[in-house]
């Protein structure tokens, strides 16, 4: 925390000055904006002073690199959770060095990894950039299943091997049967700070995304970023799109290709040469040291941070998520794969200062994470909180009966459409339309069967005993006077809280509330018709393959770190609320660039030094970047003899691997 004196500077520096050091309520009105400076401003145009240096920008190579570390399923209580387990320079470069706001939840209902990377990447919330989950009903599209947030068949995966290559493309074997389409931003609405970075710098500045998921890689870059990397769940290997470029730089096919894969199997306890990489290795420590060696190869190949100009990379890792739905926020697995995070970031970190001219102190880094994660519902139960699960399959059969009785009796129309995941429940709008409903009254109708459809969906409570109270016909027969108190516990059993029809979303009323602006930025015109479905908090869809997932309202969805490390920020922890839309409004500001095309956040004045103690390190002159691989393990080391490290993980993790929401 640091004490700030009122300091007068002129305006342009006004921007940047240091707030209080306790967060006010969020407002987009800056108590500390500029009134008393103009007139400074221009009294320094007139006298002979000395002339103050240009603030810090993008212009100026200040930083030389600026990282967006996103860290897939990463909830807000972790960093304090396990604390007192840091060491070095991991999570403490942000605990120590850094500014940490404790406090940082999303402001909308739909918590999917997919408008999650989309709100870091544009400032925005789903309203703003059009992203409402990862996946869709878009039937126009598709009539077979859902489409994701990225796929494109206008375009084709880049970087494949062999023995993944779809039937779709040539070279493919001849057993390959899949069709695979490529991938780009097409659904993102809204510009990202990497897309403002390229505009403002006439395409100087290079910006890249990287994650094992496409979204998570695609959409925090943007449209306008040089290249986007993510893996072939199968092989490993990473891949990219035509959307991007044609062919795989050099040195990502060198990384591809020399033993790095071979070494996460093993990390992993993995087979070798598995086709479950994603699955197998994806959800233990061996997956984050292996993005990160691949950033470390990106910034190499790609010379980040060696030029006049300010570069993006957005890192998203994806372990944590993998791990987390099949193993729960509280298991001792996620506990050892953030400390072995912990040691992993201190290595990079220290690439970083060693590789970027200068060292760490050019380079700015955020953390945050896309969503949090709910507690397993078995567990949650165990302390007598209300955790049922709703059954999606069952829920829309009894949707689609209900609606069958109200519209065409006797028949078994299919009025809601498979493969859902909450919090949507997509309507068949082409059978509605046959049977002359339209929009409003399908959803408006759907929204009136709900309660008691979830209601059905409810284990029946045991009979109750007999006992000797006298008959209670004499009393009358409300259900009151007949049910029989227990000793034991009812189980857990699904509750409706709210529900919003897709013109309800679109359009409000909304409350007058926080809660009625969460709802106002949960809105995607996306999906067709549909209804949002808000279950009791701690209710979660059934789950085939894993025992947990997010996609609420409810804060332990919303709540995700927020914390920066670079030279305009002053260490110390924050308690005021944030929200991950801060990052690209905070970045935009201090790189002298228009924020994001729908950025709602707000510039974190509160955890800025003053323009006036904010200095970058000199870079010394060459030494160029160049990766070694003695340090950093992911280059060209001969496949048959891979790196040994003492395996990252213990043996096996025992769940199901998943099929991932
Ligand atoms: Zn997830």
């Amino acid at each position: 925390m640091i004490a700030v004196k009122p300091i007068r500077l002129p305006a342009l520096l006004i921007a940047i000055l240091a707030a209080a050091p306790f967060a006010s309520p969020r407002t987009h009105a800056d108590p500390q904006a500029a009134p008393a400076a103009a007139p400074a401003h221009h009294a320094t145009a007139h006298a002979k002073e000395v002339t103050p240096p240009l603030p810090p920008s993008a212009w100026n190579a200040h930083p030389k690199l600026a990282i967006i570390l996103v860290i897939d399923q990463f909830r807000g209580d972790y960093l304090d959770r396990f604390r007192a387990d840091f060491k070095g320079r991991g999570f403490n470069l942000f605990l120590q060095k850094g500014a940490y706001f404790p406090d940082c939840y999303y402001d909308y209902a739909n918590t999917k990894t997919a408008p999650g990377h989309a709100t870091i990447g544009t400032g925005a919330y789903t309203d703003g950039h059009g992203i409402a989950s990862n996946d869709w009903w878009d039937l126009a599209r598709n009539q077979d299943r859902p489409v994701s947030s990225v796929e494109d068949e206008h375009y084709r995966l880049v970087g494949l091997p062999d023995s993944s290559l779809p039937a779709n493309q040539p070279g493919a074997p001849d057993t390959a049967a899949k069709y695979i389409t490529g991938s780009s931003p097409r659904n993102l609405l809204a510009s990202t700070i990497g897309d403002e970075l390229r505009l403002a710098t006439k395409g100087q500045a290079k910006v890249f995304g990287i994650s094992l998921k496409d979204r998570a890689a695609i959409l925090p870059a943007g449209a306008a970023a040089n290249g986007a990397f993510w893996i072939d769940p199968a092989s490993g290997y990473f891949v990219t799109s035509t959307f991007y470029m044609s062919q795989l730089p050099d040195w990502a096919t060198a990384f591809n290709t020399g033993g790095r894969i071979a070494q996460a199997e093993q990390e992993a306890n993995a087979p070798a040469n598995t086709t479950e990489f994603y699955d197998l290795v994806g959800r233990t420590p061996a997956a984050n040291s292996y993005e990160l060696d691949f950033a470390e190869a990106l910034i190499d190949g790609e010379q980040l941070g060696q030029r006049n100009v300010t570069d993006l990379l957005t890192i998203s890792l994806s372990a944590n998520d993998i791990l987390g739905h099949q193993m729960g926020p509280d298991s001792t697995y996620q506990q050892q794969m953030v400390d072995a995070l912990d040691t992993q970031f201190d290595t990079f970190f220290s690439w970083l200062d060693k590789n970027i001219p200068g060292g760490l102190g050019n380079v700015w880094i955020a953390l945050t994470a896309d969503h949090g994660i709910a507690p397993i519902p078995s567990t949650a139960a165990r302390y007598g909180i209300n955790a049922a699960s709703i059954d999606l399959d069952k829920l829309s059969a009894a949707l689609d009966y209900a609606i069958n009785m109200k519209f065409s009796p006797g028949e078994k129309v299919a009025y809601i459409l498979p493969h859902q995941e909450l919090p949507y429940i997509s309507l068949n709008q082409p059978e509605f339309m046959k049977a002359g409903i339209n929009e409003q009254e399908a959803e408006s109708a759907v929204q009136q069967l709900l309660p008691d459809a979830i209601a059905s969906l409810a284990t029946p409570a045991p009979e109750p005993q007999p006992t000797d109270a006298p008959p209670s016909a004499q009393n009358g027969s409300s259900p009151q006077s007949t049910a029989q108190p227990s000793e034991t516990r009812l189980p857990p059993h699904p509750v409706l809280f709210r529900s919003f029809t897709r013109q309800q979303l679109a359009d409000g009323p909304y409350p007058p509330t926080p809660w009625g602006e969460l709802l106002a930025h949960s809105y995607s015109p996306n999906g067709g018709w549909y209804i949002m479905i808000i279950p009791a908090a701690f209710q979660i869809e059934t789950l085939a393959s894993i025992q947990t997932t997010h996609f609420s309202p409810y804060s332990y969805d919303r709540h995700v770190p927020l914390a920066f490390y670079g030279a305009p920020f002053a260490p110390g922890i924050y308690r005021g609320r944030a929200e991950p839309t801060d990052i690209a409004a905070t970045f935009a500001a201090l790189l002298g660039l228009n924020q994001p095309s729908a950025s709602i956040g707000l510039i974190l004045t509160q955890a800025l030094k003053p323009a006036s103690e904010v200095t970058y390190p000199k870079p010394t002159p060459p030494p160029r970047a160049r990766h070694t691989p003695a340090v950093t393990h992911h280059e060209a080391t001969p496949a048959a003899k891979p790196t040994t490290k003492p395996a990252a993980t213990p043996a096996a993790i025992p769940t199901p691997k998943a099929a991932h929401p």
